[in-house]
């Protein structure tokens, strides 16, 4: 074309008339970066599933996306991003045989790594053990960079800070080139995890405000087109772009959802639109965005983003054998009953498993220290997983899952007025309020009314160590069918961690201890009942003889 240009400005120069200056503005090419995602993958790099006939095969999943970023890249050089949007450390992959779960943490981020992620954001899911096995599990990290711009872990367990690590162990903010495009990504974490995982001591901070201080950020380092990695669950993403315009893409997560097509938010201003993304959850698809930007970094065009299934691609060797090595280190999984109806591992409040649960844990205690037992409680906080369980066949890791605890039936024998008093607990104290319900209670009724006075505690050090006031929110308690008499006393099966006082339960502290075979035990006694059945094995135990199916 352009010599077809230049031919009528010679003939005008040769022609002696006045020369014309024509600024012609060579078109930008359009970059694209690959944006490869997963996300709530779980560590499923073996991809078992279970047939009709009850046997397992194995997909390899993890392997699989590893030959596709590996023969993405070999398309196209320095033009492709893998990432994940968050929840990694929870399933089968940290059930080992030696029970040691720091280990097995530490085991399954390298092999993101190993298979060429990129980056990705810290889930719920990665507290489920405290922030202490996080920190081991990113120091084993290298090129796979996780952020978290709303994770505060300064002096804390996660404290970024780590001499192995000189950028930290984790991030905020990240900015890379991928395809020419100057790309700036930032994590965000469910602030849920505060109450459905085990952050300790580690602070997060607020969305928007963090949101606006990473793009802010991420524009001033020459950021041109912004991508969130979220692990808020879609919903709160959209309201996310739609309250903060200026990220492009969203790459979710926590939510499990399935999205087909990526969803569009539109600004009202002149803002270039967020397009969301989310691909279900356990690597059963790959999200493939190839993101096309203008000359200002804004994106040209995300309706290429699609799902795909990652048995499109041959498994990568290298992996396949990595996950081979770590399955070997595990508990096999194998069915140890059934379920009628569907377990509610995410609503514990309202859950029938919950409920079954603590009466399972009542009898067996019941059963075990031929001890009458008035009932069964336990905390919404010792269900973990937040899944629910269709019908179908249990297995020995599904019950680990939902309650990875080492805590152990124990019995605590109450007057009338504790009884209460943790009946209290369960319908919210003064310093817990937002947390009500967070006992699950068998063999006795109580009606929390919220409008009466909560029970007031003495605290030490963020510790409850006295009752001030008794409370006066629960209402109607029956137990076995008859009105609650103060002066009573009555026997409840729970956890060692709860009679120690535990989550704040003050009122189980006070009660008499002992453990099923009759020997009782100080609420500071660490080592105490270390022969009594765990939670695990109780419910295993109920799975198989099928009482947790009865009504
Ligand atoms: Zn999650």
């Amino acid at each position: 074309m352009q010599h077809f240009r230049l031919i009528p400005l010679l003939l005008l120069v040769a022609c002696g008339a006045p020369q014309v200056q024509i600024a012609v503005t060579p078109p930008q090419p359009i970059r694209r970066c690959l944006l490869l995602t997963t996300n709530d993958s779980e560590s499923n790099f073996d991809g078992a599933e279970r047939g009709a006939d009850g046997k397992l095969t194995y997909t390899y999943p993890l392997a699989r996306i590893a030959a596709a970023k590996k023969a993405a890249l070999a398309a196209r050089p320095g033009g492709v991003l893998l990432l994940e949007g968050g929840d990694v450390l929870q399933g089968r992959f940290l059930e080992r045989q030696d029970g040691d779960r720091a280990k097995a943490a530490a085991d399954n981020w390298p092999l993101y790594e190993a298979a060429g992620y990129d980056f990705g954001v810290l889930g719920n899911h990665e507290f489920d053990n405290g922030p202490k096995v996080v920190r081991r599990a990113l120091q084993g990290l290298h090129q796979f960079r996780l952020l978290a711009a709303n994770v505060d872990g300064a002096g804390t367990a996660l404290d970024p800070a780590d001499p192995g690590h000189p950028q930290g162990l984790f991030a905020a903010t990240a900015l890379v080139e991928c395809g020419g495009i100057k790309i700036g990504l930032f994590g965000l974490l469910t602030p849920s995890t505060r109450t459905i995982s085990d952050l300790g001591d580690v602070k997060l901070k607020p969305l928007q405000e963090t949101t606006q201080a990473s793009l802010t950020a991420l524009r001033q380092q020459g950021a041109e087109t912004i991508v969130l990695l979220s692990h808020l669950g879609v919903d709160d993403d959209k309201q996310l772009a739609q309250a903060i315009p200026g990220i492009d893409v969203i790459v979710g997560g926590h939510s499990h959802t399935k999205l087909e097509h990526a969803v569009r938010v539109e600004h009202n201003n002149r803002l270039a639109p967020t397009w969301i993304t989310q691909t279900g959850a356990r690597f059963e698809r790959l999200g493939r965005m190839d993101l096309a930007v203008d000359a200002d970094g804004h994106v040209l065009d995300a309706t290429t983003y699609a799902l795909e299934l990652p048995q499109a691609h041959v498994p990568d060797p290298g992996i396949v054998a990595a996950t081979d090595k770590l399955l070997a280190e595990l508990v096999p999984e194998k069915v140890i009953g059934k379920r009628d109806y569907a377990w509610d591992v995410m609503d514990i409040a309202h859950s029938q498993y919950a409920v079954r649960a603590s009466r399972a844990v009542a009898q067996y205690a019941a059963r075990v220290s031929k001890h009458h037992v008035d009932g069964g409680l336990l905390n919404t906080g010792g269900f973990r997983s937040h899944t629910i369980y269709p019908p179908g066949p249990v297995t020995n890791l599904e019950v680990s899952a939902i309650h990875p605890f080492r805590n152990r039936v124990v019995l605590v024998t109450l007057t009338g007025q504790q009884l209460k008093d943790v009946l209290e607990h369960a319908c919210g104290h003064a310093q817990n309020l937002e947390h009500g319900a967070n006992s699950i209670v068998w063999g006795v009724q109580v009606r929390c009314d919220v409008a009466r006075t909560p029970a007031r505690y003495k605290y030490v050090d963020n510790k409850p160590v006295a009752i001030e006031a008794h409370g006066d929110r629960a209402q109607d308690v029956t137990v076995a069918g008859q009105p609650l008499a103060l002066g009573k006393k009555y026997t409840i099966a729970t956890l060692d961690y709860l009679a120690r006082g535990g989550s704040s339960y003050l009122p189980l502290q006070l009660g008499e201890h002992q453990c099923l075979d009759g020997k009782a035990f100080k609420a500071d006694d660490k080592t105490a009942c270390g022969e009594t059945a765990l939670l695990s094995d109780v419910i295993s135990e109920a799975v198989t003889a099928g009482e947790l199916d009865r009504p």
